[in-house]
């Protein structure tokens, strides 16, 4: 029988949450290991469009420890900007990640958590799964999506707008990745943006900093049995200058969803048809936890359970990065170093802060 490899806390993804994570265990001077699919740093950042522009500027965009050096373009971070910022991380605290390493299963053993690779096995006391969405594209069920004899694409494989190029294009979504597409694709093609509620921008003034101070401010208010306000009553979508930009000319109109989809393109609620050369579906990702599966953890509203970071129903691994459910703003840049910090505490034996519950 094959030894497994060894270590006290073994953390599965290698992108901005597993890194943060890594940061507090390196300063706890934990044994840890970091396993990442990928064979360059960056997590997702990586297949993100060019065109990507953060929510914030650099110096909020931040893991713990190093800023993220301001941009050289001036203007907020994009995709290529945070896979730099990343990379340099990694090296500045050494971190010990492995890649191309992918984790297929997680299962119980009596004393932690056996991680099963593609090239091995390892051991951990603990696990934190940082895996995030990325990698779990999410398309709605339409009646006759099988038929349509144009493209059919998500936000996950979208590069740039080069290819639509006079084309015509139905962006479903309203979320961020729909409206910055959006914003870029309408200057090229000709665009029709279908939404299933009104699209709702928030406010100039809110950016990713915002975002993270009002997600944090809901969850002390939660804490105390109060309600707190919630990002999504303010609105959806942060207006990052090229999305100011494209509401300025007009370019940010939502239709209705379509009722069903025709093999030239959709057919609209009132019986009438439109052609299309291309739906483009932004319709979100899900946690990628399919290594989890063994684990046959107890589930809420379709997550996992947890307690802070932690699973309910498996004390000895932890979820971090995936949204709000594992910790205040997770999943983005500046949320991910308090989670990460509270999460490596309550490994390490001296937990920082009470912890939510998730059921
Ligand atoms: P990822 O970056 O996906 O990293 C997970 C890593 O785990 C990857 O390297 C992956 O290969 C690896 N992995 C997956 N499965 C396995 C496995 N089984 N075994 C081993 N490794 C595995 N965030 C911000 O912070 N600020 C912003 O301004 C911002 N703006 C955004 C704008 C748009 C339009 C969009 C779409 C997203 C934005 N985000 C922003 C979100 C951000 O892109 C992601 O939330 C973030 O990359 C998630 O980081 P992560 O470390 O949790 O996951």
């Amino acid at each position: 029988m094959t030894a497994h490899q060894r270590a006290h806390v073994v953390v599965i993804g290698g992108g901005q949450a597993g890194l943060a994570a890594g940061f507090y265990l390196r300063r706890a001077g934990a044994d840890f290991v970091i396993l990442d699919a990928q064979d360059k740093p960056g997590g997702a950042w990586r297949h993100a469009w060019p065109s990507l522009r953060l929510f914030s500027p650099a110096q909020y965009s931040s893991l713990p420890g190093w800023m993220m050096p301001p941009t050289p373009h001036g203007g907020y971070p994009t995709a290529a900007d945070a896979v730099g910022y990343l990379t340099d991380y990694e090296q500045r605290y050494d971190l010990p990640v492995i890649r191309p390493v992918t984790v297929r299963a997680v299962r119980r053993e009596d004393d932690g958590l056996l991680v099963e690779t593609d090239t091995g096995t390892w051991h951990g006391r603990y696990v934190i799964s940082t895996t995030g969405t990325w990698w779990r594209p999410y398309i709605p069920h339409y009646p006759g999506r099988g038929d349509i004899g144009g493209q059919q694409l998500h936000t996950a494989d979208y590069s740039g707008p080069e290819p639509f190029q006079g084309q015509n294009v139905i962006i479903v979504g309203g979320g961020n990745s729909a409206a910055q597409i959006l914003a870029e694709l309408s200057t090229v093609a000709n665009t029709t943006w279908v939404t299933r509620r009104p699209p709702r921008l928030l406010p100039d003034a809110i950016d990713g900093k915002a975002l993270f101070d009002l997600a944090t401010r809901r969850q002390h208010a939660l804490a105390v049995g109060e309600t707190g306000t919630s990002i999504s009553d303010l609105g959806d979508i942060v207006a990052v200058p090229s999305v100011r930009d494209a509401r300025d000319r007009g370019a940010l109109k939502a239709e209705p969803m379509f009722a069903r989809i025709t093999r030239t393109g959709v057919a609209w609620r009132d019986g009438t048809e439109q052609s299309c050369d291309a739906i483009l579906w932004c319709t979100g990702f899900r946690p990628a936890l399919l290594h989890l599966s063994p684990l046959r953890l107890r589930r809420h509203n379709g997550l996992v359970a947890t307690e802070g970071t932690r699973a309910l129903t498996e004390p000895r691994l932890h979820l971090l990065g995936y949204g709000d459910w594992t910790g205040p703003a997770s999943a983005t840049l500046i949320g991910a170093s308090r989670t990460a910090r509270a999460t490596v505490a309550e490994i390490m034996g001296h937990p920082t802060r009470s912890t939510t519950r998730t059921t």
